[in-house]
């Protein structure tokens, strides 16, 4: 049986990370996990800009192994960046094993709504990893976030064309 492993960098609620966990469960069907990894101090922090680097972090988690390892996925605190971009809610490696997602900009006065959020960038970001590229329909989880509306617009499941396409990825790794 495969995991999906879920760690955590930074300050992250271990509610937030278990209910992140029972939702990866639900969602993707495979073993989930939550495990610690050594988080080296600074790693992919940008002092000019005051945010982490999300393909140094990535890089980073390509050196952790846990046994029946399917994806690895880190929840961080603090805000990321790529080349570019403002900010990133995630990245991932498309089709690869590794996944990040900043929990920074999803808070809310409303609890239920940060989990909610947290969730739908999990989501997306570990549909990357099964090979799922972005999708037009708004209400999927797999449709661009750029803002918080754009989050909050959309739900945590796939749409029908995408879970299929997510059910195949996963097939393989049951067989
Ligand atoms: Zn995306
Ligand atoms: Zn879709």
């Amino acid at each position: 049986m495969g995991y999906i492993y879920i760690t955590s960098f930074g300050d992250v609620e271990g509610r937030l990370l278990l209910g992140t966990a029972r939702n990866v469960k639900e969602i993707f069907g495979l073993g989930v996990r939550v495990s610690s990894v050594p988080f080296p101090p600074r790693l992919g922090f940008n002092p000019k800009r005051n945010q982490y680097h999300a393909g140094t972090l990535l890089r980073y988690l390509e050196g952790v192994s846990f046994p029946n390892l399917v994806k690895l996925l880190a929840v961080v605190s603090f805000d990321l960046y790529e080349e570019g971009l403002n900010f990133v809610f995630g990245e991932a490696q498309l089709g690869g094993r590794n996944a990040v997602v900043s929990v920074f900009r999803l808070h809310s006065e409303d609890e239920r709504l940060l989990f909610e959020r947290t969730f739908k960038e999990v989501n997306h970001e570990l549909g990357h990893t099964f090979g799922l590229t972005h999708c037009q329909d708004p209400r999927c989880v797999m449709s661009f976030s750029n803002s918080l509306s754009d989050v909050d617009r959309k739900t945590r499941f796939f749409c029908d064309s995408c879970q299929r396409k997510l059910s195949a990825a996963l097939d393989l790794h049951s067989r």
